[in-house]
């Protein structure tokens, strides 16, 4: 018989290599003004090179997107920690994601101790994310495959919402989701998107900041 050698299939392993490179990572978001303890907290924990082909393994670390398939990236570590601070979430905050994604920043979320709910709309990225989520013990409180334009109305109301695409304009469900108080954060426009940050101040009423450019994929409806 033949025995032939076989790789043995290296899905979780974060080693101190890792954790000092993703501690080099968090003082770089220091270095660029992220302040909130707990969102770094939460990036010196996720092992963000086992979200990625493990081709891109040993830059995982820098500040850089990565194709995750399906025409798809992973956003910037400083966008993700960017759109994170925004949020301004506490334990227990219930938190809708538009575009899961690899599960990064659903991660990130996880780590900060929310109960997230995430949207996407390609069927591939969504089955590998619900596989692989559980497989590093993040449990969101539900993983989507939908159209984001509609946020979750049988979830609502949110205390904040986060957009990882580019949104053509702010969708209005996504506004009349949140609660009184709650946080939308959302990048506008077609390339490259201007980062919103609406808040709602009463049933009608929203307050509006924006902060400068990022680029992100394109939020598109009618998912496949
Ligand atoms: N949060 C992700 C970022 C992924 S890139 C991460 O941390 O990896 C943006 C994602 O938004 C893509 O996966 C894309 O398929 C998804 N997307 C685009 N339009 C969408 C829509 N209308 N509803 C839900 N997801 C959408």
């Amino acid at each position: 018989m033949l025995l032939l050698p076989f790789k043995v299939k290296n899905t979780v392993q974060d080693t101190l290599k890792h954790q000092g490179l993703r501690n080099k990572l968090v003082a770089l978001l220091k270095d660029k003004g992220i302040e909130d303890e707990n969102v770094l907290t939460a990036i010196s924990k996720v092992p963000r090179h086992l979200f990625l082909d493990s081709s891109f393994e040993c830059h995982a670390y820098q500040n850089k997107a990565f194709p995750i398939g399906a025409n798809q990236t992973i956003s910037h570590p400083f966008t993700v920690a960017f759109q994170t601070e925004l949020l301004q979430i506490n334990k227990d905050a219930v938190v809708l994601e538009i575009g899961t994604g690899c599960g990064y920043q659903t991660a990130v979320l996880l780590e900060m101790k929310a109960r997230v709910y995430s949207i996407e709309r390609q069927q591939e990225l969504f089955k590998k994310t619900k596989l692989f989520l559980p497989k590093l013990g993040y449990r969101a409180k539900q993983l989507i495959f939908g159209d984001g334009y509609k946020g979750l109305p049988e979830k609502v109301p949110f205390d904040g919402i986060v957009v990882t695409a580019g949104a053509p304009f702010v969708p209005k469900p996504l506004l009349s989701q949140l609660k009184i108080g709650g946080r939308l954060v959302i990048p506008i426009g077609d390339d490259p998107q201007i980062m919103h940050l609406y808040i709602r101040k009463s049933e009608s009423e929203f307050s509006k900041e924006t902060f400068g450019e990022f680029r992100f994929v394109p939020m598109l409806a009618d998912k496949n």
